[in-house]
């Protein structure tokens, strides 16, 4: 398949008007069963008809997706949520006026009319109305309702710029929508609705904290906090590999004064064995660190672009021909449970408490 590309070079709200008409060609695309990847604010997302059975079956192809792992639908005015969902619970109403459009996603009972390709066979669907002005467009052009996972191929980072979904997804969709690099980096907080209590299947951008203080108190699942409980994830994503680069990632906790030299022993042992080895790790310690690739993640003091870096991070070192990787810790609060999410899933859970 010939994958076209459409570069939004002014981007905001007000488009040039070749633009506009890439927007509506894409949207034709989705309109007539087809696949395109355009930006969100949270990763680039990989379109298709929601409420078309094919289109879904075709996201999951093109991605190389288990089918049992649900899309999230993105619309682009809340009284659209109403044609898609059974019930609509106060709370909604209340999430809705607080984060949206943004980066949070709502899962409800699903109306009948969104069939269960999209859903992964669940009886309940997940909404998201984006900020993002292309996203917004390309939505509305294309009918109301994108069924949109992001962007990459299952099991690697989430792509936060188009140069990693032309990577990924070159050859298997109709278009890509250029719009360089996003901001906010990490998928959608998910906020499942459906049961009794609130409660956060996957942290993000919209953190607990947020929600607690507009909720009063939501749950969080167990598999999120405490990695080794056992216990079956609720989301159905969460039980895939995700996001794991080549090289075998591992997290170092513990304070600076241990962390650097256990980092720098294990970096010279595996050079002497003829092995690469990478470091993730932050500006204010980067120089101490003697490894053959070392990457800034960002600031300890600014956690909105250690969210940014990270996946771009871990692909980075796809190209780096590492064998292992060592990356820092972060404490688990506010953003820091959503970076912290993702790190672990990358690691696979391997961490080291120092
Ligand atoms: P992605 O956008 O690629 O992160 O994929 C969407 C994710 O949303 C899935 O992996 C699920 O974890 C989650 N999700 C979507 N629909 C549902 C649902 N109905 N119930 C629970 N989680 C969902
Ligand atoms: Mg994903």
């Amino acid at each position: 398949m010939d994958t076209k590309c459409l570069h939004i070079k002014q981007g905001g709200e007000r488009l040039s008007r070749e633009e506009e008409a890439g927007l509506r060609q894409a949207a034709e695309i989705i309109r007539g069963g087809g696949l395109v990847a355009f930006p969100t604010e949270t990763v680039y997302g990989l379109g298709g008809d929601a409420l078309n059975p094919e289109s879904s079956r075709k996201i999951y192809a093109a991605k190389g997706r288990p089918s049992d792992n649900p899309l999230i639908i993105h619309i682009c005015r809340f009284e659209d949520i109403r044609k898609i969902v059974r019930q609509l619970p106060e709370a909604a109403v209340k999430i809705a006026e607080a984060f949206w459009p943004g980066p949070l996603t709502m899962i409800l009972p699903k109306a009948l009319i969104v069939p269960r390709e999209t859903t992964g066979g669940l009886d309940t669907v997940a909404v998201r109305f984006p900020s993002h002005p292309v996203a917004q467009k390309l939505i509305a052009y294309s009918g109301g309702y994108i069924a949109a996972p992001s962007a990459n191929l299952s099991g690697k980072p989430s792509p936060t710029s188009a140069k990693y979904v032309i990577e990924d997804m070159d050859g298997r969709i109709d278009m890509i929508i250029d719009d360089g690099e996003v901001g906010i980096g990490l998928e959608s907080t998910i906020l499942d609705l459906a049961s009794d209590m609130p409660r956060i299947l996957r942290p993000g951008y919209i953190t607990q904290e947020m929600l607690d203080k507009l909720l009063g108190k939501v749950d969080i699942d167990v598999t999120i906090v405490e990695p080794d409980s056992g216990q079956a994830p609720r989301a159905p994503g969460m039980k895939y590999r995700h996001y794991a680069p080549k090289g075998r990632l591992i997290i170092v906790e513990g304070p600076a004064e241990r962390v650097i030299p256990y980092i720098n022993g294990h970096a010279a042992e595996n050079q002497r064995a003829g092995e690469k080895t990478g470091v993730i790790g932050t500006a204010e310690v980067l120089e101490q660190y003697h490894a053959d690739v070392v990457k800034c993640i960002g600031s300890r003091k600014d956690e909105e672009t250690i969210a940014r870096n990270l996946f771009s991070v871990l692909r980075e070192f796809d190209d780096e021909n590492v064998t292992s990787i060592y990356s820092e810790s972060f404490p688990a609060q506010g953003l820091g449970q959503a970076i912290m999410n993702r790190l672990l899933k990358a690691a696979g859970h391997r961490i080291v408490k120092l």
